[in-house]
């Protein structure tokens, strides 16, 4: 990067989804200035929080599990200390669904030995996979592979798949095990066994063992993309839409963007594209079309939300949870329901409740083509039941995500050293965006905490 004692560096960030936000956020920390172009009038990318008839609701994340210092950081520096809430102290309980109920999921050993969840052969079968020897892999596994081997296949039909259909949409059977899950590679990498890692862990205090929060913010997940904008303040520029990106110099870069019909040229030591992954590729075609094609060949999950609002009174379950995730085995068009209003407070009005129910994915990816009406048919039948509901619901909106959530499948640690590699082979080129270390909020303003780091180094070295 070009930098003198005069000159203090310019990157443009273009995409101004929480990946480019915080990208921008930590590259002013880390002293480096830039700037954010966002193609559409907000900030946030797929974070959206609407308030309709005394509903809050979030149209993508609903709330942030987190345990890194570096997401503390940010939401206090753009002064969101305030406006964070915590999960209830009532929603304890993640569900699972079992022959046609919600099983309360075990919190600790003892209720291990005693859930319902898993048969005493699977039982016996998890808690013996400290006796399972380390494997040494020559190629990537599945997340499938993985879990069956080291914890048995009733672990994986029961918990893993239905928690990979209800955070990723995905599919464990083509999911790789060291990008999706890399703290379960290394633990059995680095202790040969996975409990026995948690537990060495545990009593040694590490990161893993820190506390877990899950919070959101009193007007909903898009508080926190508003903050980072108000915090970049004329440094976030709606209304850009950047059609291409050229390297002008041996570290210099010019960024085309179209802003409502007038054609811009930004002039910059260095670009950060956090696009999603397609269109990413399709501005850094003309860069580096090696890399186009392994962008391009990333795929998204399909995914339908549907939100709904009921009568406290018309749901038997207690709702003291965070919702109930569905394994593949029990049928139903519902991949895992969500309990909006048991888990937050302000989230539905007074005597209402407000439950999110996923559907589609990889598992019917048919789904997010089918009419709102159709949804809804398919739906409520299973969530009744799951439930113990009386009536529809009085309120209801759906969201469809055609590209939904980025999978990270067999090959992905090739794109990992492609993609990260790149600033070697062409200096001044970044990239980050959720699909490449992480899909949450959280692992998207690490990355991008990383990446500042990177550049700042960077930089450095060409003073
Ligand atoms: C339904 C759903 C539920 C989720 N739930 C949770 C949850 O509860 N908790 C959690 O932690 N995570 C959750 N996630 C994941 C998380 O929300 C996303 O992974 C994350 O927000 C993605 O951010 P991003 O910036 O990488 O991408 P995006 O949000 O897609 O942002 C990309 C941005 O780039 C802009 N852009 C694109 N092309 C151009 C261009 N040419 N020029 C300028 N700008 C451009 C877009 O307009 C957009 O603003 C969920 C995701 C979904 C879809």
């Amino acid at each position: 990067m070009n930098q003198n004692l005069t000159h203090k560096p310019v990157v443009a960030v273009i995409g101004g989804g929480i990946s480019g936000l915080s990208a921008a956020f930590w590259l002013l920390q880390n002293n480096i200035d830039a700037f954010v172009l966002e193609q559409t009038d907000r900030p946030g990318g797929v974070i959206k929080s609407e308030n309709i008839e005394g509903y809050l609701v979030d149209r993508a994340a609903n709330c942030l599990l987190n345990y890194l210092p570096e997401v503390n950081i940010l939401c206090d520096t753009v002064g969101l200390r305030e406006e964070q809430i915590y999960r209830s102290p009532t929603a304890r309980n993640r569900y699972l669904l079992k022959e046609g109920y919600p099983l309360p999921m075990p919190r600790g050993p003892i209720e291990l030995i005693n859930t319902n969840l898993l048969s005493l052969k699977g039982k016996v079968r998890l808690f013996s996979e400290p006796l399972i020897p380390r494997a040494r892999m020559e190629k990537e596994e599945t997340v499938s592979q993985f879990i069956t081997r080291r914890l048995g296949r009733e672990i994986l039909e029961q918990v893993m798949e239905p928690f990979i259909g209800g955070t990723y949409a995905g599919d464990p059977g083509q999911l790789c095990l060291k990008s999706t899950f890399p703290m379960l590679s290394a633990l059995e990498e680095r202790y040969g066994s996975l409990i026995m890692g948690a537990l060495i862990r545990r009593l040694k205090g590490s990161r893993a063992s820190n506390p877990m929060h899950l919070f959101s913010f009193r007007q909903g997940m898009e508080a926190l993309p508003k903050a980072i904008r108000h915090y970049l303040g004329d440094r976030f520029i709606p209304y850009a839409r950047v059609n291409g990106v050229e390297r002008t110099g041996d570290i210099s870069w010019q960024i085309m963007a179209d802003q409502g019909g007038h054609s811009t040229v930004y002039h910059t030591d260095a670009v950060v594209i956090a696009t999603p992954a397609i269109e990413t590729a399709r501005l850094i075609y003309p860069i580096d079309p090696d890399t186009y094609e392994i962008l391009k060949r990333i795929e998204y999950s399909p995914l339908a939300v549907v939100y709904t609002g009921f009568k406290r009174e018309d749901i038997r379950h207690p709702l003291d949870g965070i919702g109930c995730m569905v394994p593949s085995k029990e049928g139903g068009s519902i991949l895992g329901t969500l309990w909006n209003s048991a888990l937050f407070s302000g989230r539905a009005p007074e005597e209402r409740v407000a439950l999110t129910n996923y559907v589609g994915g990889k598992r019917h990816p048919e789904m997010v083509e089918k009419s709102d009406k159709e949804l809804l048919d398919l739906t409520l039948p299973d969530l009744k039941n799951m439930l113990d509901i009386k009536r529809d619901p009085g309120f209801v909106s759906i969201t469809r995500y055609n590209r939904a959530i980025p999978q990270y499948s067999i090959g992905h640690q090739n794109v990992l050293k492609r993609i990260e590699n790149m600033p070697d082979r062409i200096p001044g080129l970044y990239i980050t965006g959720n699909y490449l270390r992480g899909i949450s909020v959280r692992d998207c303003i690490s990355y991008g905490a990383k990446l500042a780091t990177r550049i700042a180094g960077d930089s450095m070295s060409l003073v």
